[in-house]
C-alpha cells in the first residue's frame, strides 16, 4: 500500500542525520521543504522532496495537499490518560476560593481518583480510557506515555497498567506504560511512609516487571509527596528490573530531585516549574531531557516552566500534556504548543521540536517517531488549508486538522 501526498504546502520537522533531540539554539530551527510531496509505503516514511523532484510515481493513493501544512504527528511524552471518573467539582470548588487542603478534606485530589478506581472495574477503566485515547488521536497525538499512580494498591496498580497494556495492544499507536506506585501516600500509610515504599519496591515492582507491564518508573519527588531519598531508592530498585525513571520533580519546591535524577540516568525530568541555576547546571552534560507541561501551569494557575532559561542555557526541551483528571483535564497537544508560544515565549520552531522529535525522546521512541525521516514510522498529519505553520499556536482554540495518519493509515 502507498500512500503520495502532493502539493504539499510546507513539509516540516524533516531530519535525516540521525538526530534523536533537538537542543539549545538549534531548536529555533525547524527544516522544511515548500511545495513538496511525501510518500509512505504500508507503516513506514520511504520518500520526500520537492514537487519539482516528484518523478513518476505510482501509488494506491494520493492525497492532494494543496494550501495544506504536513508534520510529525505529536508526541505526548507525559500522560495520566488512565482513570476513573472526573474531578470537576473540584474545578468549581477552586474557583470559589477552596485551598488545595480544603478540597483534600472535603474527598478531593489525588486520594480522591484513587478511591474511585479501585471500586471501578477493569472493563469499565479501559472504556473510561478507550474514549480519551481515541478523542487524543484525533487531535493529533500519534506516540503516548501513560503512567499509572492512581491505584496506590498492588491490585489497582497492577489493573491500571494492564488497562494500559490492553490499550497499547489494541490501537495503531505506540503506548509506553509508566509505573507511578510513588505518587501519594495512602491515607494508611500517613504514618509509617517507609512501609509504602517497601510495598512499592518489594511487591509492586516485582510484579510489575515480571508481567512486562512497565517501561519506566515514576514518582511524585516533592515536599510533602515522596522525598529524595525515597525517590532514589525508588529509581534504584526500577534500575534493577532494568526500568529507566522519569520523574516528578520540581513542581512547587526545589529539593535537589533534579541531581538525583540525573546521577540515576533519568530519561526525563518533568515539571521544572521551580527551577535554580544549580538545577540547570546539573542537567548540563546529561542524556536527562527536560519536559514541561504548560496546560498544568494554566489550568492551575501556578508558574510556567522557564523553558528560555533552559533553552538559553543550551539545554534540550520536550513539552507534554501532563493529561489527568485533577491539573490537567485535556489531552489536546496542539494546545500545548500555542500554551507554549503564548505563555512561555517559545517560538513555535521550538514548541514544535518539543512537542515531536523531543517528546518521542522522552520516551525513548526518537528512533521511529518524531520527526519526519526515511524508514521512521508514518505518524502524519495534515492541516486544513492555513497560511503557515505559525497559525497552529496562533489560532489556539481551532481544530486545524484535516486527516491523522498513524502507521501509514488514516484514522
Ligand atoms: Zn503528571
Amino acid at each position: 500500500m502507498k500512500t503520495l501526498f502532493t502539493n504539499i504546502k510546507e513539509l516540516i520537522q524533516i531530519r535525516e542525520n540521525g538526530e534523536e533531540k533537538i537542543s539549545g539554539a538549534d531548536m529555533k530551527i525547524l527544516p522544511s521543504i515548500k511545495n513538496a510531496f511525501l510518500l509512505v509505503e504500508d507503516e513506514v516514511i520511504v520518500d520526500y522532496g520537492a514537487m519539482a523532484d516528484l518523478g513518476i510515481l505510482e501509488a494506491d493513493h494520493v492525497e492532494d495537499c494543496t494550501g495544506k501544512i504536513v508534520l510529525p504527528a505529536w508526541c505526548d511524552s507525559h500522560t495520566h490518560l488512565v482513570y476513573a471518573g472526573n474531578r470537576e467539582q473540584e474545578f468549581v470548588d477552586r474557583i470559589n476560593g477552596l485551598s488545595y487542603e480544603e478540597i483534600a478534606n472535603r474527598g478531593g485530589g489525588i486520594l480522591n481518583s484513587a478511591k474511585k478506581l479501585q471500586e471501578t472495574s477493569e472493563e469499565d477503566l479501559y472504556q473510561q480510557s478507550k474514549e480519551r485515547l481515541e478523542a487524543v488521536m484525533q487531535m493529533g497525538t500519534g506516540a503516548i506515555e501513560i503512567k499509572s499512580g492512581y491505584g496506590l494498591t498492588t491490585e489497582a496498580e497492577l489493573k491500571m497498567l494492564r488497562v494500559i497494556k490492553r490499550l497499547n495492544e489494541e490501537f495503531p499507536l505506540p503506548i509506553k506504560a509508566t509505573f507511578l506506585g510513588a505518587h501519594a501516600f495512602p491515607p494508611e500509610y500517613k504514618e509509617d511512609q517507609e512501609a509504602y515504599i517497601d510495598v512499592i519496591i518489594n511487591e509492586m515492582l516485582p510484579k510489575v516487571a515480571s508481567e512486562g507491564l512497565a517501561d519506566f518508573v515514576d514518582a511524585f519527588c516533592e515536599t510533602g509527596y515522596f522525598s529524595v531519598a525515597q525517590t532514589e531508592g525508588i529509581m534504584e530498585a526500577a534500575q534493577k528490573y532494568g526500568l529507566p525513571s522519569k520523574i516528578h520533580v520540581n513542581q512547587f519546591t526545589v529539593i535537589d530531585g533534579i541531581e538525583a535524577c540525573v546521577k540515576h540516568n533519568a530519561l526525563s525530568v518533568d515539571h521544572l516549574e521551580v527551577l535554580e541555576d544549580k538545577d540547570i547546571e546539573v542537567l548540563k552534560n546529561s542524556s536527562t531531557m527536560p519536559v514541561a507541561l504548560p496546560t498544568c501551569s494554566y489550568f492551575i494557575s501556578i508558574p510556567y516552566t522557564p523553558t528560555r532559561k533552559l533553552m538559553d542555557a543550551g539545554l534540550p526541551l520536550a513539552l507534554a500534556t501532563d493529561y489527568n483528571p485533577g491539573t490537567t483535564p485535556s489531552g489536546n497537544m496542539n494546545f500545548v504548543v500555542a500554551t507554549a508560544c503564548i505563555k512561555m515565549k517559545m517560538t513555535p520552531e521550538e514548541a514544535i521540536n518539543a512537542a515531536t522529535l523531543n517528546g518521542a525522546y522522552a520516551m525513548d521512541l526518537a528512533k521511529d517517531y518524531g520527526s519526519i525521516t526515511k524508514g521512521k514510522k508514518a505518524n502524519i498529519l495534515v492541516t486544513k488549508e492555513i497560511p503557515s505553520y505559525y497559525y497552529l499556536p496562533y489560532a489556539f482554540g481551532d481544530h486545524l486538522l484535516e486527516k491523522v495518519m498513524i502507521h501509514g493509515t488514516f484514522i
